[in-house]
């Protein structure tokens, strides 16, 4: 099993480039945000607390997000790989991710880092927000979404250098660009 994180600030096209990896590798895809939206959709009590946080741009709490992966998991362990896509988004989430697969003999192979300039995330997000329909694509909401990166999400780099797991790549770039990059990197890590 090959299973990677797709990491990097909003707009910087994760979901885009997860989509790619699908195609070229076969693996499942799994959007923590997508999984709090159909929540949302579901109009229910937990939605309704859910979008406090999402439309604020505010992270919801990890026991939440823990427990969705924790079944994810365990429902696909038996899977080619799964690209994480908007999770782990803070240290606690990254040790608790690597401590739930240790338990099951499962492993993050590569955690591929996508960075884009903050001009450019924000050009994307406003013009993503005219037809996305999402509350948190506006230029409030994305301010809140940067700083909330910059101070709990991307420490996680860190963590993710230090167990040399992290390939940097350049989001600056046409969207097939990326893909051939990130492909070298998880063609070059499986023969690792
Ligand atoms: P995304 O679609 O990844 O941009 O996520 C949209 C929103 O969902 C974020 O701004 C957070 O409010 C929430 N969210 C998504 N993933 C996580 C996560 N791993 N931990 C906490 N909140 C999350």
């Amino acid at each position: 099993m090959f299973n990677m994180v797709v990491f990097g600030p909003p707009g910087c096209g994760k979901g885009t480039q997860a989509a790619r990896i699908v195609e070229n590798h076969g693996f499942l895809h799994v959007s923590t945000g997508d999984i709090l939206r159909r929540q949302i959709a579901s109009g229910n009590a937990m939605g309704e607390l859910l979008e406090k946080f999402t439309s604020r741009g505010l992270l919801v709490p990890d026991q939440i997000i823990l427990k969705e992966i924790w079944r994810f998991a365990l429902r696909h362990q038996y899977e080619k790989g799964i690209i994480f896509d908007g999770f782990p988004r803070n240290l606690y989430q990254a040790q608790m991710l690597d401590r739930i697969f240790y338990k099951k003999e499962m492993r993050i192979n590569l955690v591929v880092s996508i960075d884009v300039d903050e001009d450019e995330l924000i050009r994307r997000v406003l013009e993503r927000g005219k037809t996305s329909g999402r509350t948190d694509d506006n230029a409030e909401v994305m301010h809140n979404r940067l700083l909330v990166y910059v101070g709990q999400t991307r420490p996680v780099i860190d963590y993710y250098r230090r167990k040399k797991r992290l390939v940097e790549i350049s989001g600056n770039r046409p969207v097939d660009e990326v893909a051939a990059s990130i492909d070298l990197a998880i063609v070059h890590k499986m023969q690792a």
